[in-house]
């Protein structure tokens, strides 16, 4: 078995993992970036905010489309256009953004090595196994940062779980075309979660989420059937985290993205989020100080990621609070206000003082 050593080694080289590397060299912190494969299609819709490609200095040639609207559909077909063209959402590749994303952390310094961890061990030394084909290796360091994503097999071997999850069924359809994001909401289609059609790298991409593994083929049907798209696709099934069970550091590993659960409720944003995570736990490290991760992240975000998922829990609830919602995107003074919390733009507090006004209104 060959031995490795370096100071920090990062598990997962999607945008979680790629950016704490790339941030790591940048900062002259000794790294390896470990990716299981170089080629791997990560299932997602690819939508990021344009402000991240600022944040995180990211090209922008690697945008492939920009959206202006998000279009909200009720269990009763009424619709609600939002406009967030001061903003804009931009649709990636995945493949290519996160192989873009493994060569700006190679330029910056970081070893990247294509091979799968399949064990750790934090007994002694902190050290990661992991395969390549026929080659095995022993990986040994101060901290390992964990970001193989919502299969995390860090978070299994080590703490013997993995995130809290739902499941998603999505397909493509390159043929067609859509200008606006698009949400449907109704229990015969995604209760308690929501169906879309994004606008994808090529076409269109329509999917749901749902608890209910053993209906979520129907629901798929019924979501065609309802946006009148065609009915004879193949859908694809992966898991989505949802943020239940948090975690960000045990046992000497930092769990960032997706295998920290850091979806954002409700939107189900995560690329944003795994590299904010990211950037957040190297920070910590360039302190020498673990709990400092924690403390950051919940400083910026526990107060928003509850509070969307607590308007999930109401809002997705049922058909009848899924119809109230929709009328209330339909006020223009309600959308600029969500939209600027869910920015970042607008400080919280004023915003969820008028939201859970306006849901006291609803539940009486
Ligand atoms: C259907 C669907 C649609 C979505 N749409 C959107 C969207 O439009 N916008 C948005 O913001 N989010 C979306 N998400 C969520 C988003 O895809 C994730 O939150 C995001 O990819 C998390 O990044 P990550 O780096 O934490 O994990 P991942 O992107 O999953 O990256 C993990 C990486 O680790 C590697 N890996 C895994 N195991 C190992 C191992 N044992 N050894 C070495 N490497 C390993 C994988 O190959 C992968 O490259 C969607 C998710 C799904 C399922």
């Amino acid at each position: 078995m060959e031995k490795l050593k370096c100071d920090v080694l990062v598990v997962g080289g999607g945008p979680a993992g790629s950016t704490a590397s790339r941030k790591l060299s940048q900062l002259g912190i000794d790294n390896i970036l470990l990716e299981k494969d170089l080629s791997f299609q990560k299932p997602c819709g690819g939508g990021l905010m344009l402000s991240a490609y600022k944040e995180f200095n990211i090209p922008k040639s690697l945008i492939k489309k920009e959206v202006n609207s998000i279009k909200i559909v009720s269990p009763k077909k009424n619709e609600a256009i939002v406009d967030i063209s001061d903003y804009s959402l931009t649709i990636v590749h995945r493949c290519e953004f996160d192989a873009k994303l493994r060569e700006l952390a190679k330029e910056a310094g970081s070893r990247l090595i294509e091979a799968k961890a399949y064990d750790i061990s934090v007994d002694k030394t902190p050290t990661v196994f992991a395969k390549s084909g026929d080659k095995t290796m022993a990986i040994e360091c101060r901290y390992i940062i964990a970001s193989d994503g919502v299969n995390s097999t860090i978070r299994k071997k080590l703490l013997k779980q993995t995130p809290s999850r739902v499941l998603t069924y999505y397909a493509d359809i390159p043929q067609k075309e859509t200008k606006s994001c698009q949400f449907w909401f109704g229990d015969d289609i995604s209760p308690k979660h929501y169906s879309w059609i994004f606008p994808h790298f090529q076409g269109i991409n329509v999917g749901l989420a749902s608890d209910n593994q053993k209906d979520i083929a129907n629901y798929f049907q019924n979501f065609l059937k309802k946006s009148q798209l065609q009915t004879d696709l193949k859908p694809k099934g992966y898991y989505i985290p949802t943020w239940d069970r948090e975690i960000y550091f045990e046992k000497g590993v930092f769990f960032v993205g997706d295998s920290a659960s850091m979806v954002l409720p409700f939107t189900y944003e995560g690329i944003y989020y795994a590299m904010k995570s990211a950037t957040l736990a190297v920070d910590a490290i360039a302190e020498d100080n673990p709990a400092l991760y924690e403390k950051s992240w919940k400083k910026l975000y526990y107060k928003k990621f509850k509070f969307l998922k607590i308007l999930q829990k109401l809002f997705l609830s049922s058909d009848y609070f899924s119809e109230k919602l929709v009328k209330l995107y339909q006020k223009p003074h309600f959308q600029k206000s969500v939209v600027a919390y869910w920015m970042g733009i607008k400080r919280p507090t004023g915003t969820i003082r008028t939201i859970w006004k306006v849901i006291k209104v609803l539940v009486k």
